[in-house]
Parts: C-alpha cells; sequence; structure tokens
C-alpha cells in the first residue's frame, strides 16, 4: 500500500473539554453525557484523545500516513444552542491550526451544532472555506431530531453547496426504550441502530431528491443497511404497491439501493470482518469504501493489520486505504 488514510479519528482539546463539561445538557442527553464525561476524564482515553504527538508515534508504527481528525462524539450537540453554536467554532479553530501545522499528517472535519441551523450552515460555509477543513461531522441526531426534517434544510444546502461530506457519526439513540437495559443504547447496538436508522430516513424521506449531490459518510461498514438492502428496495416496492398503508411511503425518483450506491460513502471503522467488508463491497463497490480507525476506539494496529490482510484485490485495497478518501475529503 503506498498510502494509508484513517478517516474516523477523534481527538478532544483541553479547551474545549474544560468548557463542555460545565455546560447544562439539554433534556434526554444527561446519560449520554455522564458517560461522555468519564471516557473524556481518565486516562488512557483522555490522554489518547489529547495528546497528538502521541497518536502521531502510533501512526508511523503501524504505517499509517494521514488521519482525518473529529471531535469526539457526540460533540456540541447535546448542549443549549448559545452555548453550543461559539463552542463549535472556537473548536473548528482550534482544529483548523492543527491541521496546517502538520501538513500532511492531519486532515480534519468540522463539528457542527444543528439545534441553530442557520449557524450551523454558516459554520459549514467557514470549515470549507477560510478553515480549509475536509467536511462535517454530526453524531446522527439532535435533541431527538432528524435531518431529513424541513428545519435543518439551510445544513443540507449548505453542505451540498460547499461539497462538505458529512459523516454520520452514531450516538445513544434518542428513542431510548427498548435500549435501556444491558448496556444496549451503547456501541454494542444502539449506535448503529441509531445511525443507520438516521441515513434510512435521509432516503426514505425523499431527502436525498431535494439534495442528490449529498454525500453521507457511514461508519460501521455502513451501519448494517448492506445486511438489509435487498430487503430494503424489495419492502420499499411492495409498500408502494399497497394502497392505504399504515405507514405511507413518499415516492422517491430511485430505489432505495440507488441511493445507497450514489450518495453514502462506508468507512471500516470498528469492523474487522471480511464478510461484513464482502457484503459492503457488493452494495457500494470498493470507489465508496474508506479506511478507517476510530481511534481511541479501537485498536490502531489490528485495524491496519486487517486492511493489509483483508481478501482484496490491490486495486480494492488501495481504493480502501487511500483513494476513496482522496476524492470524498478532496485530500492531497
Ligand atoms: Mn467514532
Amino acid at each position: 500500500m503506498d498510502r494509508v488514510i484513517a478517516v474516523e479519528e477523534h481527538i478532544a482539546t483541553e479547551a474545549f473539554l474544560r468548557t463542555a463539561h460545565r455546560l447544562e445538557v439539554v433534556p434526554g442527553d444527561r446519560a449520554e453525557i455522564d458517560l461522555m464525561r468519564t471516557v473524556e476524564g481518565s486516562d488512557p482515553l483522555r490522554a489518547q484523545l489529547l495528546d497528538l504527538d502521541a497518536r502521531i508515534g502510533v501512526m508511523d508504527a503501524i504505517g499509517q500516513d494521514l488521519a482525518v481528525l473529529s471531535l469526539n462524539p457526540p460533540g456540541v450537540q447535546p448542549y443549549p444552542p448559545e452555548d453550543a453554536v461559539p463552542l463549535a467554532r472556537e473548536f473548528n479553530d482550534v482544529l483548523a491550526g492543527i491541521v496546517r501545522r502538520h501538513p500532511g499528517r492531519f486532515a480534519g472535519l468540522g463539528t457542527l451544532a444543528p439545534q441553530d441551523p442557520a449557524a450551523a450552515a454558516e459554520e459549514i460555509r467557514r470549515v470549507m472555506g477560510p478553515l480549509g477543513l475536509n467536511g462535517v461531522m454530526i453524531n446522527s441526531h439532535t435533541g431527538g431530531r432528524y435531518l431529513d426534517e424541513p428545519k435543518f434544510a439551510p445544513i443540507l444546502e449548505a453542505a451540498e453547496d460547499n461539497g462538505a461530506p458529512i459523516y454520520l457519526h452514531p450516538r445513544i439513540p434518542a428513542m431510548r426504550g427498548g435500549y435501556l437495559d444491558y448496556g444496549l443504547s451503547g456501541a454494542i447496538w444502539g449506535y448503529q441502530a441509531e445511525a443507520g436508522l438516521h441515513a434510512m430516513r435521509l432516503v426514505l424521506g425523499g431527502t436525498l431528491d431535494r439534495y442528490p449531490r449529498l454525500t453521507v459518510v457511514l461508519g460501521h461498514l455502513g451501519e448494517g443497511i448492506p445486511f438489509w438492502l435487498r430487503r430494503i428496495d424489495n419492502r420499499h416496492a411492495f409498500a408502494r404497491q399497497v394502497a392505504g398503508a399504515a405507514t405511507p411511503m413518499p415516492k422517491l425518483e430511485l430505489a432505495p439501493s440507488e441511493y445507497f450506491r450514489r450518495n453514502f460513502v462506508l468507512t471500516t471503522s470498528g469492523i474487522d470482518d471480511p464478510d461484513v467488508l464482502g457484503l459492503a463491497l457488493r452494495a457500494v463497490g470498493e470507489d465508496n469504501i474508506m479506511f478507517a480507525i476510530d481511534t481511541p476506539y479501537e485498536d490502531p494496529a489490528a485495524a491496519a493489520a486487517f486492511l493489509r490482510e483483508a481478501p482484496l484485490t490491490e486495486k480494492q485495497r488501495a481504493a480502501i486505504a487511500h483513494r476513496t478518501a482522496e476524492r470524498v475529503f478532496a485530500l492531497r
């Protein structure tokens, strides 16, 4: 492999943690934030989020050239807009500085406060313009609301107009009912259920007919959707034929799987499984798959070994290792 780029690599800054950990949290997000404040407050994860020299040491050790950095989830989304908007701006300024000081090693995805859609749209223009970053990350729902809802239109418009890919990162589900027990709400199940639901809302709600040039990045090799894709097309066609269906589906220009191929790019974060990679390859092809580690939550050496050893052609491996990311995030 002549270049390795990993695209879901989380960081934090001392200043961000100091401010964010003192803020009031919106109703419904308390349990998630208590957990994330514990994660961000204790080593080794705290040190791994903050220490970028150590990060470069790990990258060198595993043969990784570049990391596309993003703020640790769920970012600024659990905070009231008057706190979240300036906090996102400050973090993005710092992130742009980090990227400028480490050419060739770091790129970055800006963080957004979707709770103020106009400010978030303005921040997309700043992230893609003067800050010179490579896209944005949105941590699924904001206060239980999803990007297909009309109030978020300014964000999707700005993302499309400014060529900003949206990395739709998971968080604990908004509707917590059955997720509350046995730790199900976290990364073991709730994360992928939540992000998969969000992606399916964008598809079935007709959002991608309104924003056909939008690029949505999904981690975990597509948050389960490649597994269900044939059934999704089949049941969508079936439901469209049934008059007066209980939950009517909007008429779409394309089949669901066609949006999945056109508008979505998947990353390998947290899934070192050749069978799932095979499913993802059949669903979207190697030109829509990127390597990701999910630092600091996964083992970088294991992820790099999977990329090296997975049953791929060299063309597929090069696409997943760097070519797709170079195209999607406009990396040089
Ligand atoms: Mn992650």
